[in-house]
């Protein structure tokens, strides 16, 4: 551990870091370990360069006559800035604080916090977001637990097929990973995980009798719905994991929620990137959660992105949602009212969860019952409210009065730590309030003193002060100092006067002091009483804040129905989707008062829609509004759009344009088909599919010959299929394949004078083929030079004119001039010429 030494035996301090380092790497291996060492956190040997390195903190040595090793140390009050850039870096931390006053000899040091990313529970280290913490385990398929301990939300799943379990995986962006040994284990196993998740991953105690007993601990059970080995000790594994870094404080977890994966729409983390659901593609993009987060409370946006992630597939639970967006959205002085309300609340989720561990501070405590004190206006406003509002009122005004408490005990505005004092209200506590005012009478003599000992003695410069080193003084300036009357005592001489004490004066001091430590152990402990007494309702608590949550983001949505004039969706049993005048909330936003809304229609005579036009039409555009307005249909959201009539989708996949997966070390063309092959075995005639130029990636003939085969399998399937293609020759399909409808993005090509010309998009998505591909005018507009595209023009008239060669004729029809550099260009063009 401290390599670097010398041959002497390690001072003392250091046998104590490294058998306390050696404790921690037994329980988190690759932990680095911050030391109090007086007002700094040490590091010691591989660590302290680890730490240099990761924080950026010089490299210093700790060195005695025979011996020597790197140190490296941040100042105490630095702690909380670095332990986040150690998290972000994926980097768990083990704090040792000095637990006794330093003395002669070795102080004694404990492990105090224990802080790794899946678990951190302090407001300062945590985003807004949710953050899970995860278990993987197998045997007889495959589990996942899922565990938020910043708010006690705990579910886990089943699944037949590790694709399966990676998909719901995705979802959720757990920040740290538990692998059972079976996965961790199997090297090919865990290089395929860690390409997919680049997370941290830790190591957990997956034995199937501790997990039991973990889960019995936490919960008082080991719940019927763990069914399976799997379940069980992934389960059992996050929480002893839990239990560990947060030393034993597990009270916010109170049940495990088991969902079944099937209860949603598939929505894999491909589609949630394609569409642009939480990360947009370009760096300073705007997301779809960007347009709709007009949520009020963290708790709100948390549970939106939960639905957003989760699409409902139940049409009641869709209603009953779409039901409780359209109360508020017609209702302006409910919608207003709880938005004004949710605007003064504070997290009341997490606070529950502090509540229910213990950890709530008094600062804490205070924003808990100024959050509780809107739930009563929030019932009232409910009042006539049915179905989900209904429900949402019903479990606001479920939570006992708490609010009294806090207030009789807790000052308005409490000190931000328990230790600061000041935070019990006087009244509240009859022996606190005698020891306070027994304090306050000391203080009071204290503060006459000066006046009573100026008449007493006749001294009028007579002056009372206070240091450190003597406490309470009486000040005499020399030329009185034969008046000083024989009670006193003198302990200071200085060259023009002199500072006195008297015994009383001693004997006040020490007991302000006594009455104050007095005073603080009160506070504490009627602090505690009350914490203590608030954690008994953590499960209304919860309710409470759960509900809350969705109230927020129910008039979120409400609110955003309006302001865009969305409408509401309505869900239609059979497999029909009729958008009318469709938006896409994003690019509209993007493009202004610009944007041409466009109708979609799918049915049993026509799911398979074939979408052609030039590069820059809007097709891309065109079949993302389709597939996120059934996303928000299935959220329970009303859709941007005039009219629409939706089906319940199964799953929406897309295949979105091309991406180089350079990390994983797979080519463009690579990722394009393992996204494909996954979609085309998972399609139903309930899936709604979004392809868009699929076959891009490899030569023209190839792609042309995937993109058909496809289109050929998905016709088979009957699944609804957006499919936006350059290579015009698909729209011949048509004759063919019945169901399948060419559409194309209307553009206009002016001819100017002198040959050139020039492109105009409508954006309107109209009926029929593409006349053609105008890959050449595109060309123009992307500035490839004017003599190669005139020249291509040129060639591509004499072809179109009855070529013979018609390999070369569909070569050209299909090239996606676009992506060429000039030089492929000229290649290309040289090599017809040589062939022509
Ligand atoms: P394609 O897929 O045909 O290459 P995109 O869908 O990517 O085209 O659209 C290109 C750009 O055109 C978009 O970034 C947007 O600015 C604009 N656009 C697309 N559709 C519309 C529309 N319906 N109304 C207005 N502008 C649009």
């Amino acid at each position: 551990v401290l390599k670097g030494t010398g041959q002497g035996a390690l001072p003392p301090m250091l046998e104590q870091y490294v058998t306390m380092r050696d404790e921690v790497a037994a329980q988190l291996p690759h932990a680095l370990l911050l030391f109090q060492v007086g007002d700094f956190y040490e590091t010691f040997g591989e660590d302290a360069e680890r730490a240099a390195r990761l924080l950026g903190i010089a490299l210093t040595h700790k060195s005695s006559k025979d011996f020597s090793t790197p140190m490296a140390g941040i100042p105490l009050r630095a702690l909380d800035g670095n332990v986040e850039k150690l998290l972000a870096a994926g980097v768990c931390v083990a704090v040792a604080d000095q637990v006794e006053e330093p003395g002669t000899g070795l102080v004694d040091r404990k492990v105090t916090q224990l802080l790794t990313p899946g678990t951190v529970t302090e407001e300062r280290h945590l985003g807004v977001d949710e953050n899970y913490l995860a278990a993987v385990a197998t045997g007889d398929g495959y589990a996942l637990a899922l565990l938020d301990v910043s708010t006690g939300e705990f579910r886990c799943a089943a699944f037949h097929t590790r694709l399966a379990l990676y998909d719901e995986l995705s979802r959720w962006r757990a920040r740290e990973v538990l692998l059972a040994p079976e996965l961790a284990g199997n090297a090919a196993l865990l290089a395929d995980f860690q390409a997919r998740f680049p997370v941290m991953l830790s190591p957990a105690n997956f034995g199937e009798d501790g997990c039991r007993s973990e889960l019995d601990t936490a919960l008082g059970e080991v719940p019927g719905t763990l069914a399976t080995p799997a379940l069980l000790r992934a389960c059992g594994a996050v929480l002893g994991y839990a239990r560990l870094t947060l030393q034993g404080q597990l009270g916010m977890v109170r049940r495990v929620v088991r969902f079944e994966p099937g209860a949603h729409m598939r929505l894999a983390d491909a589609a949630l990137r394609a569409l642009e659901v939480f990360t947009p593609q370009s760096p300073q993009g705007v997301t779809l959660m960007d347009i709709l987060c007009q949520t009020r409370t963290a708790g709100g946006r948390r549970r939106l992105r939960a639905w957003l992630r989760a699409p409902l597939l139940d049409e009641l639970s869709i209603r009953a949602r779409l039901d409780g967006v359209e109360a508020l959205t017609r209702a302006a002085d409910l919608r207003g009212g709880v938005r004004s309300l949710l605007y003064r609340a504070h997290d009341l989720e997490r606070l529950a969860a502090r509540v229910a561990t213990r950890r709530a501070t008094p600062r804490e405590v205070a924003a808990l019952a100024r959050t509780l004190e809107l739930l009563p206006e929030a019932t009232r406003l409910l009042g006539e409210q049915i179905g989900l509002l209904g429900g949402v009122r019903a479990r606001l005004s479920a939570l006992p009065d708490v609010v009294t408490r806090i207030r009789a005990a807790l000052v308005d505005d409490p000190p931000l730590r328990l230790g600061d004092g000041g935070l019990i209200r006087d009244g509240f506590h009859a022996e606190l309030d005698e020891v306070r005012s027994a304090s306050l009478s000391h203080r009071a003599w204290l503060a006459e003193l000066e006046a009573t000992e100026r008449t007493r003695t006749g001294i009028g410069s007579l002056k009372v002060g206070y240091n450190s080193v003597f406490g309470y003084y009486l000040e005499v300036t020399g030329s009185h100092l034969g008046k000083v009357p024989p009670d006193y005592r003198q302990v200071a001489t200085l060259k023009d006067r002199a500072r006195f004490t008297r015994p009383d004066l001693r004997e006040r001091e020490r007991e302000i002091a006594r009455l104050d430590a007095a005073a603080s152990r009160l506070e504490t402990q009627v602090f505690t009483e009350l914490r203590d007494s608030l954690a008994a309702h953590a499960e209304a608590l919860s309710e409470a804040a759960g509900a809350l949550a969705e109230l927020d983001v129910l008039s979120a949505l409400a609110e955003l129905a309006v302001d865009c004039s969305w409408v509401r969706p309505q869900t239609v049993p059979h497999a029909e989707i009729a958008l009318t005048q469709a938006r896409h909330p994003v690019v509209e936003r993007a493009t202004g008062g610009k944007f041409v809304p466009n109708d979609a229609a799918l049915d049993a005579g026509r799911f398979l829609l074939l979408l052609t036009g030039p590069n820059m039409a809007g097709k891309s555009t065109y079949l993302r509004t389709v597939a996120i307005c059934a996303l928000l249909h299935q959220i329970g959201s009303f859709v941007p759009a005039d009219h629409a009539q939706m089906p319940v989708y199964d799953a929406i996949h897309t295949r979105i344009g091309a991406s180089d997966d350079l990390a994983g070390g797979r080519s463009t063309f690579m990722v394009e088909m393992s996204e494909l092959a996954a979609i085309l075995h998972g399609a139903t005639a309930r899936s709604l599919i979004i392809l868009d130029e699929v076959g891009r990636g490899t030569s023209t003939l190839d792609g042309l010959a995937i993109a058909q085969a496809a289109l050929e399998h998905l016709h088979v399937t009957g699944a609804h299929t957006l499919f936006a293609t350059h290579y015009f020759e698909l729209t011949r399909l048509e004759a063919e394949l019945p169901g399948l409808v060419n559409l194309h993005v209307a553009a206009e090509e002016d001819t100017r004078e002198g040959g050139g010309s020039s492109l105009t998009f409508y954006h309107q998505v109209v009926p029929g083929a593409a006349r053609h591909s105008y890959g050449v005018e595109v060309a123009r507009l992307a500035g490839l030079p004017a003599n190669v595209t005139s020249r291509a023009a040129r060639l591509l008239t004499a072809l179109n004119a009855g070529g013979d060669d018609r390999k070369l004729v569909r070569e050209l029809a299909t090239l996606d001039v676009s992506r060429l550099t000039p030089m492929q260009a000229l290649e290309l063009l040289h090599r017809w010429q040589r062939e022509a």
